[in-house]
Formats: C-alpha cells, structure tokens, sequence
C-alpha cells in the first residue's frame, strides 16, 4: 500500500536526504525506521505525508501516486494519515476530549458523532479519566497517549510516529508501544521513526535501516543491532 519507488531527494543546497529508495510496506505492516541523525528518517516521513516532493522516483499510497496530488488535494490526502510526534505538540488551551475533537471538527463532523469518536479514541488509550484535563496536568505519557488518540480519531489508514517514545522514561515508553501495537492489530499500518533501541529489538517488527540517505538493511524481524548505529 505504500511504495517508494527509485525514489531520491536532494536539497536545493546539494545535500542528499535520500538516495535510490526502493521499499514496499503493505497494508497492515508495523515498520521501524532507524538509522542515526541525519540518515534520512525525516525525508522519508515527510515524503509520505507530501509535505515535498522527491527529486526523482514516485511514491504510491494505495496504488496512486502522490507526487501527483494538486495543493488542494493534499489536505484530503492526509486526512487518511496520523500523526505522532515526540513533543506531543497538544494544544495547550483545551483539554484532552478538545485536543482530540478538533481534528474532526473541522472536518464538519456532527456533534453527537464526535463525542462518540473521541470518546473511543480516549478509551484505546486509556484515558476516559483524564479527558476533561488540560495538557498541563497531565504527565508526559498520557500527553502523548492524547495525541495517539488525535491521531487515530479519525480512524486512518496509516499512522506515521516520530520518535514518540523519546521524552519518555521506559516503563512509560512501553506503555506506548503496548499502545501502538493493539492499533497495529486492528490493522492501521505503522510506520515508526526511533533511536530506542530497547523498544527495537523488544518488538520484532520490520527494520529499515537508513544510513546516509541509503536504505542499508531491510529485515523482517530485525532488531536495532547496537553499536551500529
Ligand atoms: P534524520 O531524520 O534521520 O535525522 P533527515 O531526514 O532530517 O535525517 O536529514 C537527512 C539529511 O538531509 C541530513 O544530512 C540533513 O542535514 C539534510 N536535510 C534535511 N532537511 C534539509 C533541508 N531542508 N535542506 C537541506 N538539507 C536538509
């Protein structure tokens, strides 16, 4: 379901994101993306949620292209993607039920539907308890179980998480990832940018592994090979 295809990108400054990128994730894959600062993990996130284009080769999502897609088509486009990112990026004058709710607001989404919605998305996440709280009165793992719940409220397709255990103490981050993985199984595709090598090797998913732009190791079950990286 999504497909980089000889894809490349290089900025306008000379340096190279990402170099001959040929990979294949299918519908329902949960994959790491690993490789050290600067190997090219946000080039490739960013690819895919179209926020810029390759330099060369094509990206499919379902079979279509995205490079393709006119400005005003992308807004539709991401609407099938969630988002997680390491600072949680809440908004910090409404609580957890309206952090949750705004995506879908905007969407014109009715009322009694939204409460419905979000209050499932607040119960996947554990967090009925907290919704009426603001972020700040809420730790840094049920901050970022709101924004899990933000991300898949709108039940998507594909959840694209940046480093979201990395402001979290262990127990925590595993919190998270017993998190990820129930929304993994109920089919969303996952696809997870990390430096936590713990989290990596205790998982046994997918690894690609990028170095300077290159895909360099593409396992099924990889686990995260310290020293290497
Ligand atoms: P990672 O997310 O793995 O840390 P990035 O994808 O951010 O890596 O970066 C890959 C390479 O592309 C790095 O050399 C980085 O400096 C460079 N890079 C990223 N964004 C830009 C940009 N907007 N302009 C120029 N170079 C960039």
């Amino acid at each position: 379901m999504i497909q980089f295809i000889n894809v490349s990108k290089e900025f306008q400054n000379g340096t190279v994101g990402l170099k001959n990128i040929d990979v294949k994730i299918e519908e329902g894959e949960f994959v790491f993306l690993v490789g050290a600062s600067g190997a090219g993990k946000s080039t490739f996130t960013k690819l895919l949620i179209r926020e810029m284009l390759p330099t060369e080769g094509n990206i499919l999502v379902n079979g279509k292209s995205i490079n393709r897609l006119k400005q005003r088509q992308i807004p539709h486009y991401r609407r099938n993607i969630g988002f997680i990112f390491q600072n949680y990026r809440l908004l910090a004058d409404r609580t957890a039920f309206e952090n949750v709710a705004f995506s879908i607001e905007v969407l014109g989404t009715h009322r009694r539907e939204v409460e419905r919605k979000v209050n499932y998305a607040l119960h996947m996440v554990g967090l009925e308890d907290r919704k009426n709280h603001f972020p700040d009165e809420l730790s840094g793992g049920e901050q970022q179980r709101v924004a899990i719940a933000r991300a898949i409220v709108n039940n998507p397709q594909i959840i694209i998480a940046d480093e979201p255990t990395g402001n979290l103490d262990p127990e925590t981050a595993k919190g998270i990832m017993d998190i990820l993985n129930d929304i993994n199984i109920k089919g969303t595709t996952i696809v997870m940018a990390t430096h936590d090598a713990g989290i990596v090797n205790r998982a046994s998913h997918r690894v690609l592994e990028l170095s300077n732009g290159e895909l360099i190791r593409d396992e099924r079950q990889g686990g995260y090979r310290l020293g290497l990286i």
